[in-house]
C-alpha cells in the first residue's frame, strides 16, 4: 500500500484502483507544536501521543514515507479519532487534519473484522445511495421495535450486540415526504432555496425537516425540495469510502444547481460540512470540479443562512432555559458558532445558559458510537456532566447524530432533559404567535 500515491488493492471487485488521496503539503503544514493535544477528546481520555492529532499526523507521515507499515494497529489509531476537527480550530498553523484523516481512511478502507467491513461497505454503497432501500430497512427496524420482537431478542444477544441494539433510535411513524417539490414563501419572497432532505434526517427526523421548511417559508423563502436528491455522502467520506460518495455528490450537484436556487440549506452539521467541501472531494474530476466548488459556495447551514438573511423575529414565546451544544461539524468544520446563538436570542422567553466545552464532541461522530462504544460513552458521560452543570431544562443541538447521542446520554447518565433541534424551537416560537397564519402543526 502506497500512501503517497494512494494506490491500494481494492477488495470488492478484485481490481486495482488508483485513488489520489494524500496531499503531502497538507501533512507538512504540521509543525508538531502540540497545541492541539488538549483539545483532542481521545488524547484527553488516553494521554497517549498516537491518540492525538499530532501523533496521528506523525503516523500518516511515517506511513507515507514508507517508514512504517499502515497495518491494523495503524488503522486503529486512525479510526479511534472521532473526526471532530477540534484540532483544526486549535491549530495555529492551519493544518486541515480532517482531510489528512479522510485520505488515510480512504487508503485503509472501513475498519473492523472482514464481516464488519462488508456490512459497512454494503451500507455505504447500497443503502445510503438509495433512500428507497434505506426506508425499507427503517420499516423493518420499526416492525422489530414495535412488534415485541425486540423484547424477545434483546436478552439473547451477546453483550456487545445488546449494547449496540440499545443505541438504535426509535423509528418514528412517518418519514419526510413533502407534498410538493416547490413550496411558496409566506409573505413577500426574499429568496429561493433548496433544502437537503438527508438520509437520517428524512427517516428519523421528519418533524425537524418539516419545521425547517416552515421556518424558511416564514422567513420569506420559496422552498425547493427536489424528489430526486439523495444522501450527501458524509458518512461515506468520513469512513474511507469515496467511490459511492463521489457519485452521490455529483447527483446532488446536478439536481440543486439545475433548480435555480440562491442557496442549498442543510439542517445537519455533518452533511453541511461535507457538501461545502464537495470541491475537494471532486477536485480530480474535470467535469465536476468547478460545479462542485459552486455548489459548496451555495451550501448553507439553516442557522447560518437565516442569520445572514436577517431572521424575521418570532412573536410567540418559548419559555425555556436551554443550553447549546455546538455540533463539531458546525463549529469546527464550518466555523458556524454565533449564528445559532443569534437565532436563539431572537426567541422571546428563551434563555441560553452556556455550557463549559460546548464545542467539545459528544461522542456521536457518525457511526463511531457503534464502532467504538467504549470511547464514545466515556466522551458522552463527560458531556452529560457538563450539561448537568448548566441546570438547563433542555439541550439544543442542530445535528441528528448529536440529538440521538444526547438523548441516549440523558437516559443513561442524566440529566434526562429534552433535546431539540434549533429549527424546532424557532418553529414553536412562530407557531405560538397566534397570528392566524398557518400554525406549526401544518404538515409540509
Ligand atoms: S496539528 Fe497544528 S496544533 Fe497540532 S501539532 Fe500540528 S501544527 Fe501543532
Ligand atoms: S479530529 Fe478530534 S479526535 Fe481526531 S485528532 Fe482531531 S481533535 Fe482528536
Amino acid at each position: 500500500m502506497d500512501l503517497t500515491t494512494g494506490t491500494r488493492e481494492r477488495g470488492n471487485a478484485g481490481t486495482r484502483q488508483a485513488t489520489s488521496v494524500l496531499s503531502i503539503p497538507e501533512l507538512d503544514a504540521c509543525v508538531h507544536c502540540g497545541l492541539c493535544l488538549n483539545h483532542c477528546p481521545t488524547y484527553r481520555v488516553t494521554s497517549l501521543e498516537p491518540e492525538s492529532p499530532r501523533g496521528r499526523i506523525h503516523l500518516v507521515q511515517a506511513a507515507s514515507q514508507g517508514r512504517i507499515e499502515p497495518n491494523e494497529r495503524f488503522g486503529e489509531h486512525i479510526y479511534l479519532c472521532l473526526m471532530c476537527r477540534a484540532c483544526e480550530t486549535a491549530c495555529p498553523a492551519g493544518v486541515q487534519y480532517g482531510r489528512i484523516a479522510e485520505a488515510a481512511r480512504e487508503v485503509l478502507g472501513p475498519p473492523g473484522s472482514p464481516f464488519a467491513r462488508a456490512v459497512q461497505m454494503f451500507a455505504f454503497r447500497r443503502l445510503l445511495p438509495s433512500l428507497r432501500r434505506l426506508r425499507w430497512v427503517a420499516v423493518g427496524l420499526r416492525l422489530y421495535q414495535r412488534s415485541g420482537l425486540a423484547v424477545l431478542v434483546r436478552p439473547l444477544l451477546p453483550r456487545r450486540l445488546r449494547e449496540m441494539e440499545a443505541m438504535l433510535p426509535q423509528v418514528p411513524d412517518r418519514f419526510f415526504s413533502p407534498k410538493a417539490e416547490v413550496l411558496p414563501a409566506i409573505g413577500p419572497r426574499r429568496a429561493r432555496v433548496g433544502v437537503l432532505s438527508g438520509c437520517v434526517m428524512s427517516v428519523l427526523f421528519a418533524d425537524v425537516n418539516e419545521a425547517t421548511v416552515r421556518v424558511l417559508r416564514r422567513n420569506g423563502c420559496e422552498v425547493v425540495i427536489p424528489n430526486a436528491q439523495g444522501c450527501c455522502g458524509a458518512l461515506n467520506v468520513h469512513n474511507g469510502e469515496t467511490v459511492a460518495a463521489k457519485a452521490m455528490a455529483r447527483r446532488n450537484i446536478d439536481i440543486f444547481l439545475g433548480s435555480g436556487v440562491d442557496a442549498v440549506i442543510v439542517n445537519a452539521a455533518g452533511c453541511g460540512a461535507t457538501m461545502k467541501e464537495y470541491g475537494h472531494l471532486l477536485h480530480d474530476d474535470p467535469a465536476y470540479k468547478e460545479k462542485a466548488e459552486q455548489f459548496g459556495r451555495l451550501t448553507k447551514d439553516a442557522a447560518e443562512f437565516l442569520a445572514e438573511l436577517g431572521v424575521v423575529p418570532p412573536q410567540g414565546r418559548v419559555d425555556l432555559t436551554v443550553t447549546y451544544q455546538d455540533p463539531c461539524h458546525l463549529a469546527h468544520g464550518q466555523r458556524v458558532r454565533t449564528q445559532p446563538r443569534i437565532l436563539l436570542a431572537s426567541i422571546p422567553g428563551l434563555r441560553l445558559v452556556e455550557m463549559d466545552g460546548s464545542d467539545r464532541c459528544c461522542g456521536s461522530a457518525g457511526i463511531y458510537n457503534i464502532t467504538h462504544p467504549e470511547m464514545s460513552q466515556t466522551v458522552l458521560s463527560e458531556k452529560m456532566r457538563m450539561v448537568d452543570h448548566t441546570g438547563a431544562q433542555a439541550v439544543v443541538a442542530p445535528n441528528p447524530g448529536c440529538m440521538l447521542q444526547l438523548r441516549f446520554g440523558g437516559k443513561k447518565f442524566g440529566p434526562n432533559v429534552p433535546v431539540y433541534h434549533l429549527m424546532d424551537l424557532l418553529d414553536k416560537a412562530y407557531g405560538n404567535a397566534g397570528t392566524g397564519e398557518r400554525g406549526n402543526e401544518e404538515t409540509i
